[in-house]
């Protein structure tokens, strides 16, 4: 079984005398927990990179909104540790919230800019929220390495620019997204999705599917693209908005025309669940 912390003060003193008097490297991947094949590769990139690995396990709540799902979100530390074992990860760190916000706290990363935009600006203030508890967390581990998914590009996107700006002495390590074997990409919020509702979620994948075949036969016109990708995934039961669809370049300013390596998002909501996706255009 990997050493399971609770306190900040614990995980500090195991892994400072692991990166000091060891003199091992350690890799860190952060999760909300009820890991998945997502979380797994990111957990096996870090095992290949790393001489320890550290998970985090923390529903983090200064990330949700007010009416957003904190509450309903699945939590089983005990599935996760076993997981966590299997793919021998050495240190779950699982704070409660006392640990990670003392009473009174009152500082706050805010990354200017790319927070306010896509996700940003239907979740006000999540990637404070998701700034705040990475820089805390990677102050807790101080790891040479974190691992971070594609499957939320733009988080991606603003920790890599806090790593950036604040001069943080981490290597931030993306990974793919990892999908289930017909396209849906892993997310621990797949668990809300009745049966109809997974398939109409497919729409999400088969959208970009979609988007390249446009652009395969000549359509570089992202408005075009983006309404027929719009049109397709409302077609599909169960789909009740679409927050956007939005094409980029890889640093998520918006395009015209679309090129290979672009970046194409969205953010859809199959009926109460709301699901993120991005793709890379490949042609
Ligand atoms: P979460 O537990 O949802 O906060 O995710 C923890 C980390 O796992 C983040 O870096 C996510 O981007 C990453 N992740 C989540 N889902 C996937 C996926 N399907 N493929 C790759 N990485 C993922």
């Amino acid at each position: 079984m990997p050493l399971l912390f609770r306190k900040v003060r614990d995980l500090r003193n195991h892994l400072r005398s692991l990166r000091c008097d060891r003199g091992l490297s350690v890799g860190f991947v952060p999760t909300m927990g009820y890991l998945h094949e997502g979380h797994k590769a990111l957990i096996r990139r870090s095992r290949v990179q790393n001489d320890v690995t550290v998970v985090s396990i923390y529903v983090n709540p200064t990330q949700f909104g007010p009416s957003e799902d904190y509450d309903r979100y699945p939590r089983d530390l005990e599935r996760d540790m076993a997981v966590c074992e299997e793919l021998g990860v050495d240190v779950v760190f699982a704070p409660p919230d006392e640990e990670i916000y003392p009473i009174g706290f009152q500082t706050e990363v805010y990354v200017k800019g790319i927070s306010d935009i896509l996700e940003g600006r239907f979740r006000p203030g999540h990637f404070k929220g998701v700034a705040t508890v990475v820089l805390k967390l990677l102050n807790i581990v101080q790891p040479d390495r974190a691992y971070f998914g594609e499957k939320d590009y733009q988080q991606l996107k603003v920790i890599q620019t806090m790593v950036r700006d604040l001069l943080l002495p981490v290597e931030i390590v993306p990974v793919e997204t990892v999908r289930e074997p017909d396209g849906l990409a892993c997310s621990s919020r797949n668990v809300y999705l009745s049966e109809e509702e997974r398939e109409s979620a497919l729409s999400l994948y088969r959208s970009f599917l979609l988007a390249e075949d446009l652009i395969k036969g000549g359509e570089r016109r992202a408005e075009v693209i983006k309404r027929k990708m719009e049109e397709f995934i409302l077609s599909h039961p169960h789909v009740r908005k679409i927050d956007y669809v939005e094409i980029t370049d890889p640093d998520l300013k918006p395009k015209d025309k679309v090129e290979k390596g672009d970046r194409i998002l969205l953010a859809v909501w199959v009926g109460n669940t709301r699901l993120i996706d991005n793709w890379k255009v490949s042609v």
